[in-house]
Parts: structure tokens; C-alpha cells; sequence
């Protein structure tokens, strides 16, 4: 297998997740981290790297390698992965189901770890504070800071960005992020013990995928304003799952529903790290989140639907003791829900693991490297898949790695510039 070997190649080669792991460890004179001119958080070189350095990244680099789940973790689900606990809930707090993206059970369980003395912080994403827009990394010690970082930012965030001044804060602390974010921490922690030691609970969400901050902008656009005039913008939430929210300077306010964001026609670019990713449902996480979406014959439905539902997974035994905690001292509320409820409505992770192996067939004989999946039973899965699904995802791959659009824009090339037009 061809894997990348310098973080050039990750990020030229379509690989990079954008977490800032990277920048982090080398410091922020070595490498940026910046919107890439295709609207994805990406390293920017300021100087060569030497051998010693890429070697540092790539041990932890997840556009190199994703190994799989923790050592402790169940037997896996075979598009699931491991699974110790599973039911559906949300948070006891009236303000927190309400604000969250979906029922705020990763928020509760936040807060309940702050409140307790668990761990002295949380560090996680949230709105910037310069451009409502874009995000910023925080490391938030109160209730009202993580309920201030509620809601799914669907843009470009960099969660790991300051993850070396974190640890060497000596601080005790969760983290709360992306899959691939989360498997960049379970990296790390191979060669760097703090960790383990610090970081005793990993929270992810379910993913379907990043989109380019591009898609973020075309928003604005389409609701006719200028992204300078934006005072406030929310994906979703307040609600379940809540109404895509722009609010300006001047007070206007325009919003749509969540189909109308993401399944109109809008177009947007997820990056292509997406396309091949074989972990959307936070397989190295301690616990993790999505939504439990209303079903409508047998299909999930996204029409508002008052109070949030989450359905979430304790794949460690740690995860598993955090959410019990978190139940017996009234911050999350739980009710059964079955590996079949959770098969239907998250059938789009069961397709989306079953191309993989066949992207990366695209990818192979297209001579492109790929990133080790190790455990992640992407060979499994691919066996699954139908003639239908493995034929469209090899072609498409193929196309995409012969047109060279699985590239992006060298790690020494300028930033991002919205399209200043409005429709
Ligand atoms: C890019 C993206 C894709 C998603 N795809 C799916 C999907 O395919 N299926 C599904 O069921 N759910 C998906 N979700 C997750 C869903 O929107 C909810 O986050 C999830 O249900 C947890 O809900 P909650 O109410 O517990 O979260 P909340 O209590 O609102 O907490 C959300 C947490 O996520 C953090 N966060 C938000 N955006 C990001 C980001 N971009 N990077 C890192 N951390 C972030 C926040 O800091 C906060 O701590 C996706 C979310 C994102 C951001």
C-alpha cells in the first residue's frame, strides 16, 4: 500500500482532515493553519520541514493512518463498529436540548464532566468570535461556555490546533470532536503518554462528511446577503433539528429548513478526505452522538420535530461509566433503542462504508496514495456492497483522480476569498 509520507502530500493529495494536529506540534512558525483557497482549514508551510519534523506529523497524521478502534473497545459492529452501550436520549436541560444541534447529549455530558470535577475543561469548537461565519477552537471550563459552543458547525474547524498547548498545560481535560478528529488524539496518544493520562474522555459526533466553508458563504448568498453584514448564523438547532439561522447587522433575519441547506441546490464540496473516510460514526470515541431521526416508512425523516432525540454509543467502558454517571445525576435521559433502529436510520454510513474499499480501488490503480485504515474493516464492508455500489464508487473515484480533482492547492498557496456577489 502507498501511504503519504510528507505532510505536502497529504494536504496536495486531497488526504488532510484539517485538524491541526499538524501546526500544533511543529508550532505555529513552522506551519499555518488557514482556509486553503478551496475553503478548507489547512497547514500552511512558512518553511521546509526537516525529516525529523514529517516524521513527527505523519506518526500522527490521520491522512496517513486511521488504525481502528481502542484496545478495550467491543467487538465491532461491522459497519458501526464497537458498541458497549446504545440507546436513544437527551439532555435533562430544557436550555441545552433546545440550543444543541440535535437532543445536546454531548453537550450534557460536557457540562456533567466540568460540573463534577471530572476533568477542569473541554476543549471543543466554537462560533468565532471575529467572523460568526467561521470557528475557533476553545477550551471552556464553565456550563454557559460549552452550552455557548452548542450546534453543529457543517465548516472547516481545526479542533487540535492548540492540542500541544493544552497538554502542556498540565490540565485534565475532554475533548469533543470529529471522527477523524478524534482518531488524530488516539494517534497521538501512541507516542505521547500525557494523553492518556489527560485526556481521559474523547466525545465525537456521527459524520457524514466536512463541507468547504465555501458552502457556508453560498448560504449567505442565497439568502441575498453580504457575509460582511452577518451578525449571528447557526446550521441548525434551537429546534430539532432546527432551521439554517442568518441574522445581520441591520437585524434582518432570513432561514430555511435543514432539507432546504443540504439537499436543494445548493452545491457545496466536501473535501475529499470525506469521500474515503471508513470512520462516520466515531469508532475511536469514547462515546458518541447522532441524531435519531423521526422515521418515516422505514426512512429517516428531517421535518422539525420539537425536542431533540440523540441515539448515542458507549464504545468504551469508560464512555459506558461516563454516561451512566451522567443519567444517575440527572443530566441525560435515556430510553432503549436497538442495533436495528440504528441499521435503518443510519443506512447512508452503512453505504457510505461499504465504497470505500472501492474508492481506494479508484485510487490505487490511479497510482494516488490512500491512508491505512487498519482496523476499520474496510475490506469487510466493500465485500457487502452490491455490483451497483462498488461499480459507481470506482468509477467515480477514477474520474475524480483522473481529473485531478481529489488535489488541492500546494501547502505554500494563499487563503480563501469568498465570492463577494450576492444572488
Ligand atoms: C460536519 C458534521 C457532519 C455530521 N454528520 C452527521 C451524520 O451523518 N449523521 C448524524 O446523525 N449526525 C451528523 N452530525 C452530527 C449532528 O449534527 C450532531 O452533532 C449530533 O447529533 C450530536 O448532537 P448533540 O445535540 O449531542 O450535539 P451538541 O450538544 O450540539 O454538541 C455538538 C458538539 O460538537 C462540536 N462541533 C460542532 N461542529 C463541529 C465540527 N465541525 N468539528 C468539531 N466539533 C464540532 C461542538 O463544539 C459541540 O461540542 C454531523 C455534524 C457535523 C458537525
Amino acid at each position: 500500500m502507498r501511504v503519504a509520507e510528507r505532510v505536502e502530500d497529504v494536504v496536495e493529495r486531497g488526504l488532510c482532515t484539517g485538524c491541526g494536529a499538524c501546526a500544533s506540534l511543529l508550532g505555529n512558525d513552522v506551519l499555518g493553519m488557514d482556509l486553503s483557497p478551496q475553503g478548507f482549514m489547512r497547514p500552511r508551510r512558512l518553511r521546509p520541514l526537516n525529516n525529523a519534523e514529517q516524521s513527527a506529523v505523519m506518526q500522527v497524521c490521520t491522512g496517513r493512518r486511521q488504525p481502528g478502534p481502542v484496545p478495550d473497545a467491543a467487538a465491532p459492529h461491522r459497519i458501526f463498529g464497537p458498541i458497549l452501550h446504545l440507546a436513544k436520549g437527551h439532555a435533562t436541560d430544557r436550555e441545552i436540548r433546545f440550543k444543541s444541534a440535535t437532543g445536546g447529549v454531548l453537550t450534557a455530558l460536557a457540562v456533567y464532566l466540568v460540573e463534577s470535577g471530572e476533568v477542569d475543561g473541554i476543549l471543543q469548537v466554537g462560533v468565532s468570535a471575529n467572523n460568526p461565519l467561521e470557528n475557533e477552537v476553545r477550551f471552556n471550563t464553565t456550563r454557559d461556555e460549552i452550552v455557548a459552543c452548542a450546534g453543529s458547525r457543517y465548516g472547516p474547524t481545526a479542533p487540535l490546533r492548540d492540542i500541544s498547548a493544552a497538554l502542556d498545560s498540565g490540565r485534565r481535560f475532554a475533548f469533543i470532536g470529529k471522527p477523524c478528529d478524534v482518531a488524530t488524539l488516539r494517534n497521538l496518544a501512541r507516542v505521547d503518554p500525557r494523553v492518556e493520562l489527560q485526556i481521559p474522555y474523547m466525545l465525537a459526533m456521527f459524520c457524514g462528511g466536512n463541507p468547504s466553508i465555501a458552502a457556508t458563504y453560498n448560504i449567505v448568498r442565497r439568502f441575498g446577503e453580504d457575509h460582511r453584514d452577518v451578525a449571528e448564523f447557526r446550521y441548525r438547532g434551537h429546534g430539532w433539528p432546527g432551521p439554517t439561522y442568518l441574522r445581520t447587522r441591520q437585524g434582518k433575519e432570513h432561514s430555511q429548513t435543514y432539507d432546504e441547506t443540504w439537499f436543494s441546490n445548493l452545491t457545496y464540496e466536501l473535501m475529499f478526505r470525506c469521500k474515503i473516510c471508513a470512520d462516520g460514526t466515531g469508532e475511536h470515541a469514547d462515546v458518541v452522538a447522532g441524531d435519531c431521526w423521526v422515521m418515516d416508512s422505514g426512512k429517516p425523516s428531517h421535518r422539525e420535530a420539537g425536542d431533540g432525540w440523540n441515539m448515542h454509543i458507549a464504545r468504551t467502558d469508560r464512555g459506558r461509566q461516563l454516561v451512566e454517571d451522567a443519567v444517575v445525576a440527572g443530566y441525560l435521559h435515556e430510553e432503549p433503542f436497538t442495533v436495528a433502529e440504528l441499521e435503518a436510520m443510519h443506512d447512508d454510513h452503512g453505504t457510505k462504508k461499504r465504497s470505500v474499499l472501492w474508492r481506494l480501488a479508484g485510487l490505487v490503480l490511479t497510482a494516488q496514495p490512500f491512508p491505512d485504515h487498519g482496523a476499520l474493516r474496510v475490506v469487510q464492508a466493500g465485500l457487502a456492497a452490491s455490483w451497483r455500489e462498488r461499480w459507481t464508487a470506482l468509477r467515480g473515484t477514477l474520474a475524480r483522480s483522473l481529473k485531478r480533482r481529489n488535489r488541492e492547492s500546494p501547502v505554500t498557496s494563499g487563503t480563501f476569498a469568498p465570492d463577494t456577489t450576492t444572488s
